[in-house]
């Protein structure tokens, strides 16, 4: 937890002692910043990303310290692909994704174990986890020849999958399974949900068999909230509006956007187009305004007003990022996060699967 004599330091004088102690640590120390993070953090990442970009990126890091300014399961991934020797830090523990906690590995046991009751062969069936999710859940996707994805890449997994003649049961996000599998053409009755609450995924042995995909029934709090309501006044206003949204957004929204993408994707979409353009994006709010920022000569809107920001990304402030600088700088090691070896090897094999698609 954060030390009390921190709490009063202002941003101000936070931000300009971060940057004496980076100077300081040097190599021995590289930060990791996630696109979803504030200004006055990501200012000081060595290297930013998306979730896929970032697990790419730590793999290639020999830095002794990787300090990740992100949640908890990002910086798990890091420990995961680190060598043992480099120490993987998060400036707030508490920076969980709720996402994430909607599945944990017995819950998903359970439902494998009853899909197993149901279809004539478990080995057809797929578990592909998106990396929003816990070391334990990607380890047991590792364990049971499956795989991790991100939003980058789930439709080359589902894809892979598909072309094999496979079942897919994908976790936790049932936006992101459901959007990827209705752009690779599935139909409704081919995408199912999975209720964690009941039994067999309160689903009828025939829905179960017939499924393509089984998405379980978590879900992203913020980009949840998106919604089509503003649509139709937006595209009023602005004939020429182009509306980008994250597939993590509700089918209903995803069928009536011009593009759906990872972070990345809607960045270099954004980038790349003319000046002049117009944007309704849809995902969280501090990428929303740093890209309209950025670039001052396009139009970037937020889809919802108010926006939808990232409450557990907004943990790490600079206060937390300084906090760990100053005691690395004393030699001490705050907020390690440790994977346990057995489920370390378990959930590589599900990374490593992803890398190779990827
Ligand atoms: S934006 Fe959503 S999925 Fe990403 S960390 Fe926050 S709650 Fe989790």
């Amino acid at each position: 937890m954060l030390p009390e004599k921190y709490k009063a330091i202002s941003d101000e004088q936070a931000i300009l002692k971060i940057r004496h102690l980076k100077a300081l640590l040097g190599k021995d120390v590289f930060i990791l910043g996630h696109h979803y993070q504030r200004d006055e953090v990501i200012q000081f990442a060595d290297a930013t990303g998306d979730s896929l970009g970032l697990s790419q990126e730590a793999a290639k890091i020999n830095s002794k310290y990787i300090v990740f300014c992100g949640v908890k399961f990002m910086a798990e991934t890091a420990d995961i692909v680190t060598a043992d020797n480099q120490k993987v830090i998060l400036p707030d523990l508490a920076a969980g994704c709720p996402m994430a906690d909607m599945a944990n590995e017995y819950q998903i046991q359970k439902a494998w174990d009853e899909i197993a009751q149901v279809v004539a062969d478990i080995s057809n069936v797929v578990p592909v986890t998106y990396v929003n999710s816990a070391a334990t859940v990607k380890a047991f996707c590792g364990e049971n020849g499956g795989l991790t994805c991100t939003s980058s890449n789930a439709g080359k997994v589902l894809d892979w999958a598909f072309n094999q003649g496979k079942q897919v049961f994908f976790f936790p996000d049932r936006y992101l399974g459901t959007n990827t599998a209705m752009r690779l053409g599935l139909k409704d009755k081919e995408i199912v949900l999975w209720n964690r609450e009941e039994d067999f995924g309160g689903l009828s042995p025939e829905k179960i068999k017939t499924a393509k995909i089984i998405t379980w029934d978590g879900y992203c709090p913020v980009h949840k909230r998106f919604e089509s309501a503003n649509l139709d006044l937006l595209r009023e206003k602005y004939p020429d509006l182009r509306v980008i949204v994250h597939p993590e957004v509700p089918e209903s929204l995803a069928i009536q956007a011009d593009e759906i993408g990872s972070t990345s994707y809607i960045i270099k979409v954004v980038s790349e187009a003319p000046d002049g353009s117009i944007f309704a994006v849809g995902t969280e709010a501090h990428l929303v305004s740093r890209l309209a920022k950025e670039y001052p000569n396009k139009r970037i809107l937020s889809l919802n007003v108010p926006t939808c920001m990232c409450a557990t990304m907004e943990r790490i402030s600079p206060q937390n990022l300084l906090w760990i600088l100053e005691s690395l700088a004393e030699g001490k090691v705050e907020n390690q996060i440790i994977v346990p070896k057995n489920i370390k090897e378990k959930a590589l094999i599900a990374i490593n699967s992803m890398f190779e698609l990827s």
